[in-house]
């Protein structure tokens, strides 16, 4: 008897602890609050920016049940369970989790935890160099693992012609879609390309229209988007023809009117990177910087969806690791707003990840990913740096509101 007990423990732990939903990737932890399924959270006493563009919310209160948000509303409108553990954040703002679409290194671990305690609650990796596409996903996996992580959302290699851009090679049309097909049937969430010839002298064979429609067709019939890598206009009209579904970088040359239509007919969203390009810019005595705040701002102006990335740790520059503070910055002073910007990190964040329907806004069965700030972030997008409460998955992992 004592012998089958012991047995019967060491199955019981050695099954996984965690699982992983097929749709959303969403760990469900073995520590925390998730130890008590049944156990409501009530986060009281905030004024909630909800992701979606909303004026802000006063008095709000949201209750998350089973990692996923149960109910929204002013206190007034919104029961709280009873046994509910409360959490009185004091005033402070409710946002969605933020995340940043272009890094790199993501699938670091010590990155994925400075993301998460910062409210970084996601990052969408969009080039791993070090491991074969085995490898990185099954990496991701084990982040996925620990609710400490940010989530990752992977796309795996850099797709590209042989000698590209990138690091993942195609041949032909028919190529491309048997290597999309394995990349997504080894786990990608995405598929990321180049689409490059020519970066300062730098020359590079490129990938043909044929091979980028192949991709794209491919990666759309599997349900899961494309990325491109584009510095320039000439290369973005391909990528619009090709039908991808964000530009990964802002282009650092003209950008004609017409182009700008283009991308908002097709909902194209934009990704703009605008700390790749001043780092880049300074380091190389160049005026791209100032270009591409420029062409951000005319997308905004005519009505472009824009989401934040920075392209963290992809070029010889330090990146801020965190919250992208530099990049909103540069943002505002391409002419967006604090309540654009918002957006942009959050709900137009979630649909370059392909998660739009998870996360990204404070609404009823999404996943609660959610951040509080001591301060206005509409009067001073500063104020995300004062972050009081950090809930990921449904699980408080960083808890100020008691100091
Ligand atoms: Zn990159």
């Amino acid at each position: 008897m004592r012998r089958l007990s012991i047995a019967l423990l060491l199955i019981i732990s050695i099954l996984p602890f965690s699982v992983t939903c097929k749709t959303c990737r969403n760990p469900v932890s073995d520590d925390g609050t998730n130890d008590n399924p049944g156990e409501a959270i009530a986060v009281t006493n905030g004024v909630m920016i909800d992701g979606t563009g909303s004026e802000p919310v006063p008095d709000a209160v949201i209750i998350i049940q089973d990692g996923h948000i149960e109910s929204v509303g002013t206190a007034s409108a919104v029961e709280i369970p009873a046994g509910a553990m409360t959490i009185d954040v004091e005033g402070a703002y409710i946002l969605p989790g933020f995340m940043n679409t272009h890094v790199h290194s993501g699938y670091d671990e010590g990155n994925l935890t400075q993301w998460a305690t910062s409210g970084v609650t996601a990052v969408r990796d969009l080039g791993n160099f070090a491991d074969s596409p085995g490898e990185a996903f099954a990496k991701r996996d084990a982040r996925l693992r620990d609710n400490e992580n940010s989530r990752l959302v992977a796309a795996g290699p850099l797709v590209t012609t042989v000698d590209g851009y990138g690091n993942y090679y195609v041949t032909t049309p028919a190529d491309a879609r048997e290597k999309v097909n394995g990349l997504i049937d080894s786990g990608a969430d995405l598929i990321k390309i180049a689409i490059e010839d020519n970066l300062q002298g730098r020359r590079w064979p490129m990938l043909s229209m044929d091979e980028i429609r192949a991709i794209v067709e491919t990666a759309h019939a599997r349900d899961r988007q494309v990325s491109a890598h584009i510095s320039r206009s000439k290369h973005l009209d391909m990528a619009i023809k090709s039908g991808v579904d964000d530009v990964a970088h802002m282009i650092v040359n003209d950008l004609p009117d017409s182009l700008i239509t283009s991308m908002i007919d097709a909902d194209i969203y934009w990704v703009p990177t605008l700390e790749l390009w001043k780092g880049v810019s300074e380091y190389h005595d160049l005026n791209w910087d100032n270009t591409a705040k420029d062409n951000l701002g005319r997308f905004v102006l005519a009505g472009g969806k824009v989401a934040i990335g920075t392209d963290f740790d992809g070029y010889i520059i330090p990146f801020e690791l965190g919250m992208p503070m530099l990049e909103i910055e540069l943002m505002r002073e391409a002419g967006m707003t604090p309540m654009e910007i918002i957006v942009a990190g959050t709900r137009n964040a979630a649909h370059v990840c392909g998660l739009e329907n998870e996360l990204g806004t404070i609404e009823p069965g999404k996943i609660a990913d959610l951040i509080a700030v001591d301060g206005n972030p509409l009067d001073d997008l500063g104020y995300l740096l004062n972050i009081e409460l950090v809930i990921h998955n449904g699980e408080i992992i960083r808890d100020k509101t008691d100091d």
